[in-house]
């Protein structure tokens, strides 16, 4: 079975870190077809569109896309893309490695956050000259479909449920929707679930990031302190990121194009690495995403490094030491 992949290097170390994700998958004997499409501020520059239709067209029509990074066409880049495949979830893993300065270097977590309202759903008003408005939705199908992801996801031995997150003692009708809905799934399916505050959780995951292990929340909540637990990982550099449709799924690393080391070849891979371990998880690789995982792993821990870890290595020396271990 081929799998149609449409692959998006976008801009800045997008061109340098995507080349490297597609010679790690190329090196399985997996059937994939790599189409290349353009998006970001450099096209944008040449034809005035930053995400052209063709772009778009492929991304809901490929079986997965991998995306590098865009700059300041972001927002009309990659939202546009979530909404190609229909994108209800945001899976976004916090892991410390080896190897790796961290904050605490015992964190392991997994954010599944909803990814289509919530207060972005772009509902925004001025009303008058003072006073402006937002109307934040959160709906019971999104909730749910939301909830039913993550209890697939947690399935197996690995998981012990989910930490539900939210503020529903607040925000009583649009969180205390979010909370019953994703608690009545899981408790129909059998899923263990705790419930968190989400100012609660942003002290407790601090403090001891080991109590928690996949964090269901909604959109605001899932940006924000999944970009906390990047901290405490040690940065955006090395986290990967997954936009998941019902049929399809745009992978991305959470960093974005480094305008500071663009084009001198010293990009740490990593991040755009793992996300492709992700993207085989998603079309049913298991054993090679782990596989990839594990030599990520290894290659953060015994080198060679680039210049964000503290060594000299360049991008293609990191991408080359990776494919060796696998
Ligand atoms: P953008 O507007 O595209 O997000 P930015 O200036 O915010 O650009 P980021 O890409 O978010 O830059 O990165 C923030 C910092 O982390 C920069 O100093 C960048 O060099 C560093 N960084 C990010 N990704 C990587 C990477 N893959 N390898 C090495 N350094 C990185
Ligand atoms: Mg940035």
């Amino acid at each position: 079975m081929t799998h149609e992949i449409a692959v998006i290097p976008g801009d800045g170390i997008g061109q340098e870190v995507t080349p490297a994700a597609i010679e790690v998958l190329e090196s399985f004997p997996i059937d994939f077809e790599f189409v290349e499409a353009e998006a970001g501020d450099a096209v944008l520059a040449e034809t005035g569109e930053a995400l052209p239709q063709e772009t778009y067209d492929l991304a809901a029509s490929a079986d997965a896309t991998l995306f590098g990074a865009v700059g300041e066409t972001a927002a009309d880049v990659i939202l546009p893309l979530r909404t190609a495949v229909d994108s209800f979830v945001n899976i976004r893993p916090a892991k410390a490695y080896p190897g790796v300065d961290a904050v605490r270097p015992e964190t392991d977590l997994v954010f599944l956050r909803e990814n289509t309202e919530g207060v972005y759903s772009g509902l925004e008003d001025r009303l008058t000259q003072d006073v402006s408005t937002l109307t934040r939705v959160v709906t019971e199908s999104a909730s749910k479909r939301l909830a039913e992801f993550a209890c697939d996801y947690v399935a197996g031995d690995e998981h012990d449920g989910f930490s539900i997150v939210h503020k529903a003692n607040v925000m009583r009708e649009t969180d205390g929707l979010f909370r019953d809905t994703v608690r009545d799934v899981a408790e129909e399916q059998g899923v263990e679930t705790n419930e968190v505050l989400m100012d609660a959780f942003a002290t407790r995951v601090c403090l001891d990031p080991e109590q928690f292990d996949v964090v269901v929340c909604p959109n605001l909540a899932g940006d924000v302190l999944s970009d906390l637990a990047a901290g405490l990982v040690g940065g955006l550099g090395l986290l990967p990121s997954a936009n998941i449709g019902p049929e399809r799924a745009v992978f991305e690393p959470v960093h974005g194009t480094a305008p500071d080391i663009a084009g001198e070849g010293i990009a740490n891979p990593a991040a755009m690495i793992l996300s492709t371990a992700m993207l085989l998880e998603y079309l049913g690789y298991e054993a090679e995403s782990a596989a990839v995982d594990d030599a990520v792993e290894a290659t953060l821990e015994e080198g060679p490094r680039t210049a964000d870890l503290g060594g000299d290595a360049s991008t293609d020396d990191v991408t080359e030491a990776i494919i060796d271990r696998l």
